[in-house]
């Protein structure tokens, strides 16, 4: 299986994306699953095999041995892994027992001209955005939402179940869900964001309005959430918060620092609205209007409202 692309993922859906990526770049793709249940999804997806790995351990990260003999067995070319917090630590102690190049977290992945891997991935709180060739096999790191899951129910593949040795030194012994305050934003597909130039919490119902309005969740910067803390943390997008990708971002009273900016550079259309008009969210943004929020946010809903009537 000489210049098979290998794809795991601790969740379904991100895994769907490596594989529709990894197919769609005209690799054969060999997805890894911890469960049967998640096979037919990945060959939906474009895998042409999925190994069902069964072990006794439920840490997918135990599991790390067994893929680095497998990846070596199977002549893989490249591992590409969902940077999940369980997932960056498998791809870790996989590069390791194969001693490949690893690059964590890319935020794009193409072919070069002499056909290397080129990567590119943010740095420095997202200041710098590094290009970075890959040569040699590699375990990559990708984030959700870099690509899109492609799937076609017509595709057929092959699914075959592996009895491998987990590493027995960690195992789970409880899983309680935490119950989450925010909306699921990473699924939203219209965003109504709102920043430091909101003067009183209360004033948020503004931006509440017109979200309601439009069916849209409501998101923030960081310092909303966590200096304020007018939101739930699960609300804020950014580098360090939730990544996005709506249909519809509008943002209001948010500067668009790259940290920020980090977070919903894939929605589709964003449109921001800040008084200053050198505010860098104008960069980011396909439309801007420069003025004040407090005027500029009651005329939308209102406008969205007469709209929908
Ligand atoms: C390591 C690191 C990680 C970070 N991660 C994140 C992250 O994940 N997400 C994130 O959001 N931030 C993050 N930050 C913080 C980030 O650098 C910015 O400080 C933050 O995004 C700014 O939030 P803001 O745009 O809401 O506030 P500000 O930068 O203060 O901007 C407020 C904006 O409101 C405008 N404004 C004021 N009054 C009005 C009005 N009446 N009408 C219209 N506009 C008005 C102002 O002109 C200004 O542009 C991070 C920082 C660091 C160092």
């Amino acid at each position: 299986m000489q210049g098979t692309y290998f794809v795991f993922a601790d969740k379904p859906a991100l895994a769907h994306e490596l594989i529709s990526f990894g197919a769609s770049a005209g690799k054969r793709v060999c997805a890894i699953a911890l469960e049967e249940g998640q096979a037919q999804g990945y060959i939906y997806h474009g895998a042409g095999k999925v190994l069902v790995l069964k072990g006794s351990n439920d840490i997918p990260e135990s599991y790390a041995k067994a893929m680095a003999t497998l990846l070596k067995k199977e002549g893989a070319e490249v591992f590409l892994v969902g940077a999940t917090v369980r997932g960056r630590e498998l791809a870790a102690r996989v590069a390791g027992y194969l001693d490949w190049a690893m690059v964590s977290d890319v935020s794009s992945l193409r072919y070069g001209e002499e056909g290397e891997l080129v990567t590119e991935r943010l740095m420095y709180g997202g200041a710098v955005l590094q290009v970075e060739a890959v040569r040699g096999p590699a375990v990559i790191t990708v984030p959700g939402g870099k690509f899109e899951g492609r799937a076609d129910e017509t595709r057929k593949g092959e699914i075959t179940s592996v009895e491998v040795e987990a590493d027995p030194r960690v195992v789970l012994l409880e899983r309680t869900p935490i119950e989450k305050q925010g909306a699921d934003l990473a699924i939203a597909e219209k965003i109504v964001g709102v920043g430091m130039g909101f003067a009183k919490q209360e004033d948020l119902k503004l931006a509440e309005e017109l979200a309601q309005t439009l069916g849209a969740e409501l998101g923030c910067s960081r310092g909303v959430a966590e200096e304020r803390k007018w939101l739930p943390a699960d609300l804020y997008i950014g580098i360090s918060g939730a990544t996005v990708k709506p249909r519809l971002y509008l943002s209001f009273g948010i500067s668009g620092q790259v940290q920020h900016i980090v977070g919903v550079r894939d929605a589709k259309i964003i449109a921001a609205v800040d008084i200053n008009e050198n505010a860098p969210i104008f960069q980011a943004a396909d439309y801007g209007i420069v003025g004040d929020l407090y005027e500029i946010l009651p005329l939308l809903t209102a406008a969205v409202k007469k709209i929908k009537q």
